[in-house]
């Protein structure tokens, strides 16, 4: 089926989402300030929230994540966030249809803490199932969630036709380098959540990875014990954080080879093309912006156009050398936008379907 999407303003193709250059929120988890963020979610109130576990859900027929990434070439998917109104739905669809053309191997969307956040992710990837060509996957958080509410949750993705489940611990809401506090009757680690999510159906689990170690642990070997731990519990694939130059994502893949694992490394991909998306990369990763880096964009920050061209070509070639390295798909973290992502797809090559073209 397909859906016509109205035209937008200009303002979709931009490369960052509205209000970020009047310095608003430039976060992939941005719709964490929701402001209903420390309510219950409406997933608590459901009556199933106090039953026992449903029985195992058989979602037959549908591609996994892991069917996509065993294809053999290498890909590319792309992360969104659940939109806040209807102007951001409108935007994040014009991205969704732009970027469809392109056969990602998959497309995501992140899960917030509040309430409302939440239902949005389950409407926009059961949307997504259900009009377009797309294979969906949606993110999960313990936070704030008890194990039957986390249930709950795991059962509304099923019945809108996703199969494909991201499992995060999340932050806490407010702090997020603020003391992990869990649910009374929740769940401290993703691990936990993936154990659960896998006991509830046939559903394809990926996790979290941090190239330059998860900013809570205390050194890169711990973290990748706990890394493999999750995929022992029954994940797939591991999608990673942003990171500054190639090395820090392959020494990662390094230690899980170095245990025995094997299970696909993803690497988060963010085209460079404002030095607010720059200062953010940093604060994302964990990690300063490397003089490599610095010095090469910073003398660009007045010129706009030379600023952005030069930071698409620097995540463009950190992109052919992790494909020469064998990547199965590159995971772009795209804020709702689509233009740098298939300038890069397109660049590289990746995009499957011959009549995928970028428009203006
Ligand atoms: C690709 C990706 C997508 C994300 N999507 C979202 C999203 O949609 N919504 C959102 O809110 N956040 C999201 N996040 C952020 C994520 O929730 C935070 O980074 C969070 O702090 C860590 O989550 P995790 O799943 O890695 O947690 P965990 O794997 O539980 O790790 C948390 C910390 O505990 C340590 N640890 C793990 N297991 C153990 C153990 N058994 N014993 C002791 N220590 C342990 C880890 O080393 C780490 O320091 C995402 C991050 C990435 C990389």
């Amino acid at each position: 089926m397909v859906v016509r999407v109205p035209d937008v303003p200009d303002v979709a193709n931009r490369d960052e989402p509205c209000g970020a250059s009047s310095g608003g929120p430039l976060h992939r988890y941005a719709h964490v300030a929701d402001p209903g963020s420390r309510r219950r979610p409406r997933f608590a109130t459901a009556p199933e929230a106090h039953h026992e576990p449903k029985p195992l859900l058989i979602l037959l027929g549908m591609t996994t994540v892991l069917d996509r990434l065993r294809a053999g070439e290498t890909g590319f998917s792309v992360e969104f966030f659940p939109p806040r109104d209807d102007e951001e739905e409108r935007i994040l669809w014009r991205a969704v249809r732009e970027l469809e053309p392109l056969d990602p191997a998959f497309v995501s969307v992140t899960y917030g803490a509040g309430g409302s956040s939440r239902e949005r992710t389950v409407r926009t990837t059961g949307r997504i199932a259900r009009e377009t060509t797309l294979t969906p996957m949606a993110h999960l958080t313990a936070v704030d969630h008890s194990v039957a509410e986390l249930r709950n949750v795991v059962g509304s993705y099923a019945a809108a036709g996703v199969r494909n489940v991201l499992a995060v611990r999340g932050d806490p809401p407010g702090d997020p380098t603020g003391p992990w506090l869990p649910h009374p009757a929740g769940l401290t680690y993703a691990s936990e959540l993936v154990d659960l999510v896998r006991g509830l159906g046939d559903f394809c689990v990926g996790v979290a990875a941090f190239p330059h170690g998860h900013p809570r642990s205390s050194d890169p070997e711990t973290d990748a014990d706990h890394l493999v731990r999750k995929i022992e519990a029954g994940a797939g694939f591991a999608i990673a954080q942003l990171f500054l130059e190639p090395e820090y994502f392959l020494r990662l893949r390094d230690r899980m080879a170095a245990r025995g694992c094997d299970a696909p490394l993803l690497p988060g991909v963010m085209p460079i093309t404002t030095p607010r998306v720059l200062s953010k990369f940093g604060e994302l990763a964990g990690v300063e912006i490397p003089p490599s880096v610095a010095d090469r964009l910073r003398p660009l920050a007045d010129d706009p156009a030379a600023f952005r061209a030069a930071g698409v070509e620097l995540v463009t070639g950190w992109c052919e050398r992790l494909i020469a390295e064998g990547v199965p798909a590159l995971h772009f973290y795209s804020l709702n936008r689509s233009k740098a992502t298939r300038e890069v797809v397109t660049s590289l090559g990746l995009d499957r379907r011959p009549a995928a073209q970028v428009g203006a």
